[in-house]
């Protein structure tokens, strides 16, 4: 259990040694970047969908985090869903077919959703 009370969901495993993921084993796994932001983040397709790392899964949840966490919420307005993992928070969102699954195509899917400047790693 994590501080909001919630298990973390079946398929979504955390990696111990080298470097923490969330990713299934079959999902497109990429990193990006937010401006402003210190740390690159996971990014993975999964299905019909597209999930992204927004508070990292080795943070507790510093000041920091919980402020983009609230940003992001603002951005979303309820759409997608978020998981949490590890202290982590993943938001998934649908990722339309008509969109490449690349990165690029990705990361600017996801700064739209998100109100974030995201590019590929
Ligand atoms: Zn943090």
């Amino acid at each position: 259990m994590n501080r909001y009370g919630r298990r973390a969901k079946a398929g979504i495993g955390i990696k111990k040694g080298k470097g923490v993921s969330f990713m299934h084993e079959d999902g497109q796994t990429f990193r990006v970047r937010v401006a402003g932001w210190q740390n690159s983040r996971q990014v993975s397709f999964r299905g019909n969908s597209v999930a992204m790392e927004v508070a990292r899964i080795s943070c507790s949840h510093c000041a920091t985090c919980a402020g983009r966490i609230h940003y992001v919420e603002n951005a979303l307005r309820g759409e997608g869903k978020r998981d949490y993992v590890g202290g982590g928070v993943i938001v998934s969102l649908p990722y339309p077919e008509t969109l490449a699954k690349t990165p690029g195509v990705a990361a600017g899917f996801l700064s739209g959703k998100l109100g974030l400047s995201i590019s590929a790693a």
